[in-house]
């Protein structure tokens, strides 16, 4: 097993190296990437992601349809480079699905699943034309069917199915048991009697994601051929062959200690040879199988770079203090739910070839012990203005975290591509904080002291 130093190392080697001493992602010293853009700072690598699609298409082979999952990484230039690799989209708000379109993801390749879709999300959905909005309860059916209606056009649907079995081997589940995501299986007769009554909406087929984090290839196959039972039963049941069977999607990325990859071969082998053991199946024919993946796709690419500030000792521990913590990415403080610990693989990028010297604890600036990227953290001896990485930063950072807490600046984001660096999402200022808001007019206010 690897230790967090090890695949900090492996991680930086992936995307780029060292050039004396110094980190340089696609060959560019982190310094002259950092005076340019500024720090905190968020770095894509675009080859690694296109590396990554490009392993997924040939694991899974012809039959098998990806679709990014937008909510990851909602950055636009990102999601031009996937479109560039031929995956569609798979979205959870009306802004995704905007963004989406304006990356180039044709309509006709854009599904759109999450609880809780407004009226306006639904009307998006179907002015767009999409290829399936995937409802998550029987209201949620009616309403789409009036909203077409009242476009006089046709809406597809895709069923997602809260299974009765569970995902084993995951490790966050939304699926199983008493859930806001999904139909439960017991009500899906309704639900295709009530599709099939409304003649402006088309039944796609079925959807089912229940988990993120899942490492165990084995677990994940089973629950695919449970969707693809689910799918024939739904199938039989509305007398009419399926469109589409989306098996959702969820492959890990191993953050933490002792977690290994996911065995994307194993699980693409056994995926072709399920859908091989039903392809004679009527109910199947020219049906578009899915998988839909957010972080196996872009975490690895993605780098969040960090400056110190301060260094001070405390009580015998060495406190490293940097200009961004869990404000700009909650997820590498583990402040994301329980799946998501600390610490992720972490850096000294100013000095990549000093070996490290004892533990320290990297901290941000959010006034709140909770903004910790770890403790104990094996760091080349740190100086105030060096830069650290963390590593995995890809996936639900930027775009999950809280990043009006204490007012700083949001980073930028920059996009590592064919040689050289893009901004993609210039850095905000100071006082950005006063965006938006509206000071209350001196009548409002009152004169001091009035009512006290
Ligand atoms: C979040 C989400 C995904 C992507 O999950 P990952 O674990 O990032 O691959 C896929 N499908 C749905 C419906 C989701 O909500």
């Amino acid at each position: 097993m690897l230790t967090q130093l090890d695949k900090a190392r492996r991680l930086a080697k992936r995307l780029g190296g060292a050039r004396g001493g110094e980190f340089s992602p696609a060959g560019i010293p982190i310094s002259r990437l950092t005076s340019e853009y500024g720090t905190p700072l968020y770095l894509y690598h675009g080859e690694l992601v296109v590396q990554r699609v490009r392993e997924l298409h040939t694991a899974l082979g012809s039959d098998v349809e990806v679709f990014y999952s937008l909510k990851a990484n909602p950055s636009l230039g990102l999601c031009q480079i996937v479109v560039g690799e031929g995956c569609n989209a798979e979205v959870a708000s009306a802004g995704e699905l905007l963004l989406a379109r304006a990356a180039g993801f044709p309509a006709g390749d854009i599904v759109f699943a999450g609880p809780g879709k407004t009226d306006e999300e639904l009307r998006l959905a179907v002015r767009e034309g999409i290829f399936a909005v995937n409802v998550e309860s029987l209201n949620e059916i009616d309403r789409l069917a009036a909203f077409a209606e009242e476009h006089g056009s046709q809406a597809g649907v895709g069923l997602r199915v809260n299974p009765v079995s569970q995902l084993v081997g995951s490790q966050m589940r939304m699926g199983g048991g008493a859930s806001q995501f999904g139909i439960d299986e017991a009500d899906l007769d309704e639900a295709v009697r009530r599709v099939l009554a409304y003649r402006k909406l088309v039944l796609r087929g079925v959807h089912v994601y229940t988990a993120t984090q899942v490492f165990d290839a084995d677990a994940l196959l089973r629950h695919c051929s449970t969707v693809l039972e689910i799918g024939l039963r739904v199938a039989s049941r509305a007398g009419q062959s399926l469109e589409m069977v989306d098996f959702g999607g969820g492959f890990g990325i191993p953050y933490f200690e002792n977690m290994q990859d996911f065995d994307l071969n194993r699980f693409g082998r056994g995926l072709q040879q399920a859908l091989s053991d039903y392809r004679a199946d009527s109910r199947l024919e020219g049906c578009r199988f899915i998988l839909e993946l957010g972080r196996y796709m872009v975490a690895e690419a993605g780098l969040y770079v960090t400056r110190v500030v301060d260094v001070k000792r405390s009580q015998g521990t060495t406190f490293v203090v940097t200009d961004g913590g869990m404000n700009h990415h909650i997820i590498g403080t583990g402040n994301f739910g329980q799946v998501f610990r600390k610490p992720f693989p972490l850096l000294n990028l100013t000095r990549m070839e000093d070996e490290p010297e004892g533990g320290v604890t990297v901290a941000g600036p959010c006034c709140t012990p909770l903004d910790i990227f770890g403790a104990n953290i094996p760091l080349a001896t740190v100086e105030v203005g060096d830069l650290i990485g963390v590593f995995y930063s890809g996936a639900y950072g930027l775009s999950a975290s809280s990043l009006r807490f204490l007012s700083h600046p949001t980073p930028a984001e920059v996009l590592l591509w064919k040689g050289t660096s893009h901004l993609l999402r210039q850095a905000g200022k100071a006082h950005d904080v006063l965006e938006g808001q509206q000071a209350l007019v001196q009548e409002a206010l009152g004169t001091p002291n009035e009512g006290r």
